[in-house]
């Protein structure tokens, strides 16, 4: 039985393309097909996997538009983030082709002989991809565990295939064997669970919302599987009184609603030092209805649609009954789309404050000196990702080493960059990844010792 899924461009709610959904047997046959692969890529020369890696980061590079038009159709990007995804995967690949001459062990003192470490890859790995960055989430996964030597089978999230199927084709174009990268695009209850149950699966690399991420870990146990967990965040903006407080609302927007605030890293609630706060706001209020809120075909579009009509009703049911202190603007008509909007937080304890929405909504709450701050951004059960905005170097410091989380910044919202680590405290995830240990990640640690 085969089930076409019907991709819909979430700008307009039209039909892009129908895509062909893989049934149990044919997750079964891809795993199949990347164990067999396996020995032989394992067994590639280290500098020629290296080649093959660059010429598929060159064979991407070649087709950036392409890619990044399918992400503006198929996810609702804009322009510039969607060429940014493609160019990040480029990228991601020729770091991690740097990888496999440079994956050495140890040499260890011992009495008697030597004892040396060697890394060695893990067999096939899952690599389960969630809808708001097809791209990147994608290459983040794939280029370390092909670099270290894995096989790779990748489930796209259903709502968003195309950019995956296609980073599987320009793999095969660039020379990569066959069935080395596989994608298979299935539902997560079907293609997904299989990647979790299937023996010949070594590791499970999961990123979405923490719900499924549990129960993923949870499976994985049966067989002691490795798993890395990407999931949710409710990630803080914390400014002090000190700070350049017009340049830290002015940017405050684009940490939340890029993406359409569809990002694990989207600092969705701003803290802001008391003295400040109306300061903040009344910043904040013209940087917010300024955002060019269109359709992502217009190439000056700073935010788009959400992904889907479910994901535009869970966002407004955050909205319902609360009191929006101002909003941007949104299209009429047809898709499926949200204004930006601003709420203001008095008791931590409403829903808004506390539940990643996953959505263009940012909730905004005074504190009152540096203890309270930390206390109120470490006041919830995630830890992926925030920022701190102060002109004392001291206190930047302080509150970053005191904030629980895995990613932040001082004086900037940028924090993903695929040469450091990227990954969560607390409920956003378990394990690292990005950055000069990915590898590592996808291998085992051998240890052999030889008597002389
Ligand atoms: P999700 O269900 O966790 O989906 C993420 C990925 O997991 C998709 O590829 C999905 O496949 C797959 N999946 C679903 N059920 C599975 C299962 N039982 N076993 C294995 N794989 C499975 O996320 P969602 O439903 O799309 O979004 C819900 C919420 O999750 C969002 O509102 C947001 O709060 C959060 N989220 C977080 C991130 C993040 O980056 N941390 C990303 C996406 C969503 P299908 O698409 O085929 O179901
Ligand atoms: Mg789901």
């Amino acid at each position: 039985m085969t089930d076409l899924f019907t991709v819909i461009n979430p700008a307009t709610a039209q039909p892009v393309t129908d895509v062909r959904e893989a049934t149990l047997a044919d997750a079964d046959a891809a795993i199949e097909a990347a164990h067999a692969a396996f020995p032989a890529w394992k067994a590639l020369p280290p500098g020629e996997r290296a080649a093959l890696l660059r010429r598929f980061a060159s064979v991407v590079d070649a087709h950036i538009d392409e890619l990044a038009e399918l992400e503006v159709r198929n996810a609702g990007h804009t322009w510039g983030n969607a060429r940014w995804e493609a160019g990040n995967v480029r990228d991601c690949l020729n770091y991690y082709a740097g990888a496999p001459e440079r994956l050495f062990g140890r040499q260890i003192p011992v009495a008697g002989g030597i004892d040396v470490t060697f890394y060695e890859p893990l067999g096939v790995v899952g690599i389960i991809v969630p809808w708001n960055f097809p791209m990147p989430i994608a290459g983040w996964g794939f280029a370390p565990a092909l670099a270290a030597g894995n096989t790779v089978v990748l489930k796209p999230a259903e709502l968003t295939p195309l950019t995956a199927i296609r980073l599987g084709e320009l793999a095969l174009e660039a020379g990569l064997p066959e069935h080395v990268l596989t994608i298979v695009a299935g539902k997560g209850s079907v293609v997904g669970e299989r990647f979790v149950t299937h023996p010949l699966v070594r590791k499970v690399c999961f990123t979405g919302s923490t719900e499924v991420g549990k129960r993923i870990m949870a499976g994985c146990a049966d067989q002691v599987k490795r798993v890395t967990l990407e999931l949710g965040g409710k990630s803080a903006n914390i400014v002090f009184a000190d700070a350049d407080i017009a340049a830290a609302a002015a940017s405050a927007p684009y940490a939340v609603f890029d993406n359409a605030g569809q990002d694990c890293c989207a600092r969705s609630r701003i803290l802001v030092e008391r003295s400040a706060y109306d300061e903040f706001l009344s910043h904040l209020e013209p940087a917010v209805t300024a955002l060019r809120v269109l359709d992502p075909g217009d190439e000056s579009s700073e935010m788009g649609p959400l992904i889907s009509a479910q994901q535009q009703a869970s966002v407004r049911g955050y909205l319902d009954g609360v009191d929006v202190a101002f909003a941007g603007s949104a299209p009429d008509g047809p898709g499926f789309w949200v204004p930006p909007s601003v709420v203001t937080v008095d008791d931590p304890a409403e829903r808004i404050w506390r539940e990643e929405v996953f959505g263009p909504v940012v909730a905004v709450m005074p504190f009152d000196d540096e203890a309270d701050a930390v206390a109120k951004a470490n006041d919830t059960e995630y830890g992926l990702s925030g920022s701190i905005f102060t002109n004392d170097l001291g206190r930047g410091l302080r509150v970053a080493r005191a904030v629980e989380a895995g990613n932040l910044s001082v004086n900037s919202h940028s924090s993903v960059r695929y040469w450091t680590p990227f990954g969560g405290y607390k409920q956003s995830g378990l394990g690292r990844e990005l950055g000069p240990d990915a590898p590592q990640s996808f291998s085992e640690l051998k240890n052999v010792y030889f008597a002389h």
